[in-house]
């Protein structure tokens, strides 16, 4: 489960910047996950609440926003809408996609007090 290792570098990111700011607690993270990062949002709120514990996280909310995902079809030659990494293009069927969107996990902002 790589949720784990990617909630640990988002908490430890987080403590970086509120500390750096001096605060006394974090409010709240944002991430955006992209559809084809083959990150679970579900295991990733789980995995933050369990590692933020004891530190200046705990309690924190993590607010996810998703990204949509695109690819480019060398078929029909353009980038087309997918859901997930295994989605065929919509237009032609075909599986020569290659992702140009959606593909990333990074932290968007922190809200610290
Ligand atoms: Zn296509």
């Amino acid at each position: 489960m790589h949720e784990m290792a990617l909630a640990e570098s988002v908490v430890r990111l987080a403590e970086e910047t509120a500390t750096a700011e001096g605060a006394r607690r974090i409010r709240s993270v944002i991430v955006e996950i992209g559809a084809l990062s083959c990150v679970e949002p579900e295991a990733l709120t789980f995995c933050f609440d369990a590692v933020s514990r004891g530190t200046l996280a705990e309690g924190a909310e993590l607010r996810i926003e998703r990204i949509d995902g695109a690819a480019y079809c060398w078929r029909c030659e353009r980038t087309v809408p997918i859901a997930a990494r295994t989605d065929p293009c919509p237009e032609c069927g075909g599986y020569q996609l290659q992702p140009t969107a959606g593909t990333e996990m990074r932290v968007q902002a922190i809200e610290i007090e």
